[in-house]
């Protein structure tokens, strides 16, 4: 049986509203003992709350440990370089969980506690004086370590800035270019693969977006699918395509569309 690493806004639900194939789909997947994993760049939200928005909103039976976020990768990818050191974090409840179960140190003055890495995702009370902080610590030798790439996110508000803006922000005041731990990153790409524990080549990666999910994918080795729902639907998909410059392995109008033999 192939693997999956599925990804969440778009693809299983959009935004508060389910997508009708994804309960179907994952039902499907349970009974054939096909092993999956919900990965997601959306570092805001723990593990358990992203389980149980899936349970709720996609009706989902999704469980803590069936699922990755960008936050845990991010967590991972530092505890794993320089095990119990010291953090200065911009993020919400999610990422700042992930870095304590990590056995990181968080800082809360970089001035007075110089950390070793500055780690920073979605964080909606973002502010001056965190950029302040943030470019001085990685001007000082800090390690700068960004949760996801993602610019905008589509919220009920309309396009509303990502994490991957206040990066940018941070990347215009220290001079420095993150590493990126989200998709497309193969960072969090080879965690996801890792955790299946199958060969890349047995696993499938499926999203609505083309620059992450995919791209990512393919990065990773993995076999790719692309659902034409989320911020793909109504749109030209050779178009998407073109300007993206990434090609998936299939095209799925939805979860029980996939091609024979797949
Ligand atoms: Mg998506």
């Amino acid at each position: 049986m192939p693997g999956y690493i599925i990804d969440l806004d778009g693809t299983l639900y959009a935004g508060t509203e389910p997508i009708p194939e994804a309960a179907p789909f994952l039902a499907k997947l349970k009974e054939e003992g096909s092993p999956y994993l919900f990965v997601t760049n959306n570092s805001s939200r723990t593990p358990e709350e992203v389980a149980r928005h899936l349970r709720e909103v996609a009706r989902i039976p999704a469980e803590p440990e069936d699922v990755l976020t960008s936050a845990q990768a991010a967590a991972r990818y530092q505890a794993d370089a320089a095990p119990g050191s010291r953090v200065y974090a911009i993020g919400e409840a999610g990422l700042l969980r992930a870095l304590k179960a990590a056995g990181l140190v968080l800082v809360d003055d970089p001035a007075a506690e110089p950390p070793d890495a500055v780690i920073q995702g979605i964080d909606r009370a973002f502010s001056y004086a965190k950029l302040h902080a943030a470019s001085a610590a990685i001007r000082a030798g800090a390690a700068f370590i960004a949760t996801n790439p993602d610019l905008q996110l589509p919220t009920e508000l309309g396009l509303t800035p990502g994490s991957g803006s206040l990066a940018a922000a941070i990347r215009a005041a220290s001079g420095r270019e993150p590493v990126w731990i989200g998709k497309p990153s193969p960072i969090i790409m080879d965690y996801a693969v890792q955790k299946l524990g199958l060969p890349p080549g047995e696993i499938w990666v499926v999203g609505d977006n083309l620059r992450t999910d995919i791209a990512g994918g393919l990065a990773a080795g993995c076999r790719t699918a692309w659902v034409l729902t989320g911020i793909a639907a109504g749109t030209d998909p050779d178009e998407q395509m073109r300007s993206a410059g990434v090609r998936p392995e299939a095209i799925l109008r939805h979860l029980l569309d996939w091609p024979d033999g797949a």
